[in-house]
């Protein structure tokens, strides 16, 4: 990594833990020039195997594209080339489709649940077992921190599969009085954001319900779905149950116009979801897509001040802010808004952005220069809407994609950074007086992803989350995911449910 100017930043503190403020009257200035450094803390990659070139996983082996194209991914936090993958062409995705075809007839839905439910225990497991080259994998390829991708990304990828192995065994009961099939041939598309995590909530519930899959990870973090397709062939699946395409979004439109597809499953930007589902009118496809958001985080005064900073700064900072559910938009009650905008300000300076692989990092670096770009264009869109802009003075490493935390005060309802999906880490806020104006702001969105609601009191909590419609909502805490839960949109932010027992009935026919 380049010039680790990333460190300082962590308040001074007593005895107690307490950070000390500067003014004897008020808690709402914090000297950061007393802040003292963290030392480096480097995750080693040095037993991570990275090759020069991957081929895509197809009817268990590892082939090369027909046509022989490639295209690199880099490593964000660095922007070198990690490796060189396969592009994606008709013929690979009709070779991979007539792979899940055989293996869909000859093998998969043929195999009683308690065997398919096996194969897929043994997965989770070798999940786990991988785990630390997983979570490294995971976070050189899309820049996220390696505490994440540790703690979060590949537990939560363990868990899902898991959770659907325990289902393969048990289809009667989720459908009582139900006989449910499968579906066939399953065509999924993921994004980069949560490159394994995306992988696990679309391939477990499909081979548990004995679909068969051709996935095509996204063009900038194919490298874990490449492993995941290694432990497939060492957990001895039947060829072609899985088969991984890698390439850019032409490859995921042949998966999805595909004619021996029976089942679309995308998770990825409102923009693509809708000429997904354009094309496939008119055709019997089922599908499921889960897009966009630009959750609403609802703070009430009588909320615990210091617990809701924390919560709103999971909410948007927690992956770089690149999370289909964050609370990028904060919705502060105005009797409390000057001081929680205060304390937030003083916990983004104790953020520390900088190497993903640094086990102290909290922000790690911006997925893609593409993605850096859109975000810098929105930082700046900001300031002409006028907007009011904070960021933290934190210095920023040389090389690779960097953004500091940033929130907007001063935004109006119409401005384009209050309604447009930044995916990076910033916040706009935004004030309220009633319950009533508090929800109608929330709403005000295309979106309808996700929500959190910060308060003392239980009625509030009922009342205002009923109101909000998000197909998540969190209370007094943010960002929490669970596999039994299912996930899911309202209006532009999809169709369909992931997760739980909803999250098996997009994988079956009910006779
Ligand atoms: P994206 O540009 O829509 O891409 C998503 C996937 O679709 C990628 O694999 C992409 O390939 C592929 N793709 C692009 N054009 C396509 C086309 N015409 N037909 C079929 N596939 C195509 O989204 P992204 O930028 O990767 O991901 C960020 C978005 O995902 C955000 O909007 C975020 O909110 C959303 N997201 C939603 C959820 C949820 O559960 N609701 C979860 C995570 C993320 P390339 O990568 O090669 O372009
Ligand atoms: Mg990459």
């Amino acid at each position: 990594m380049s010039d680790q100017k990333t460190k300082s930043t962590k308040t001074e503190e007593k005895a107690n833990g307490i950070p000390k403020p500067t003014s004897p009257n008020s808690d709402l200035k914090l000297d950061y020039s007393s802040f003292w450094n963290y030392s480096d803390a480097p995750e080693s990659s040095d037993k991570v195997v990275i090759e020069d070139t991957y081929n895509h996983f197809i009817n268990g082996e590892f082939v090369e594209p027909e046509k022989g194209r490639r295209f690199a991914s880099v490593n964000p936090a660095t922007e070198e080339v990690l490796s060189q993958f396969a592009e994606g062409t008709s013929e690979d995705v009709d070779k991979a489709v007539k792979a899940a075809r055989k293996a869909y007839k000859n093998v998969w839905s043929k195999m009683p649940g308690r065997e398919r439910g096996k194969y897929i225990f043994r997965i989770a497991r070798m999940i786990q077992e991988r785990s630390r080259e997983l979570a490294i994998i995971e976070s050189m390829d899309g820049g996220k921190p390696i505490r994440e991708s540790r703690d979060v990304d590949i537990p939560l990828v363990a868990a899902h599969f898991f959770y659907y192995a325990g289902w393969a065994d048990k289809l009667e009961y989720a459908f009582p009085g139900r006989k449910p099939e499968p579906l066939g041939v399953c065509g999924q598309i993921i994004p980069w954001n949560f490159p394994m995590l995306m992988l696990a909530w679309k391939i477990a519930p499909a081979l548990a319900t004995g679909n068969t899959v051709v996935l095509k990870p996204a063009e900038t973090t194919p490298l874990t779905a490449l492993r995941f397709a290694e432990i497939c062939r060492d957990a001895g699946l039947p060829d072609g149950v899985v088969n991984i395409v890698t390439g850019a979004g032409q490859t995921g439109s042949e998966i999805v116009n595909h004619p021996d597809v029976n089942k679309v499953a995308f998770t990825g930007s409102t923009q693509v979801g809708k000429i997904i589902q354009k094309s496939l009118a008119g055709t019997d496809k089922k599908f499921t897509l889960e897009l966009g958001g630009k959750g609403a985080n609802i703070i009430f005064e009588d909320a615990s001040i210091d617990q809701a900073v924390e919560g709103v700064v999971n909410a948007i900072f927690f992956n770089q802010g690149h999370v289909c559910c964050a609370g990028s938009r904060l919705i502060v009650q105005e009797g409390i808004s000057d001081r929680f905008i205060q304390k937030l300000k003083d916990r983004m300076e104790t953020l520390i952005v900088g190497d993903p692989l640094d086990k102290n990092t909290d922000i790690g670096a911006i997925n893609s220069k593409e993605q850096y770009e859109r975000i810098k264009t929105y930082l700046d869109l900001g300031g002409k809407e006028g907007a009011v802009m904070h960021q933290s003075s934190c210095d920023l490493p040389q090389n690779g994609y960097f953004c500091r935390p940033t929130i907007f005060t001063n935004v109006s309802q119409s401005n384009r950074i209050v309604q447009e999906e930044i995916f990076g880490p910033v916040l706009t806020i935004q004030t309220f007086r009633t319950p009533d104006e508090a929800v109608q702001k929330a709403n005000n969105s295309p979106y309808g992803l996700s929500g959190g609601i910060w308060t003392d009191k239980g009625s509030k909590i009922f009342n205002t989350g009923q109101q909000v419609r998000a197909g998540v909502m969190w209370t007094n805490t943010f960002n929490k995911f669970d596999p039994t839960s299912p996930f899911g949109g309202y209006k532009e932010s999809g169709v369909g449910r992931e997760g739980g027992l909803h999250g098996l009935y997009p994988y079956v026919n009910l006779v």
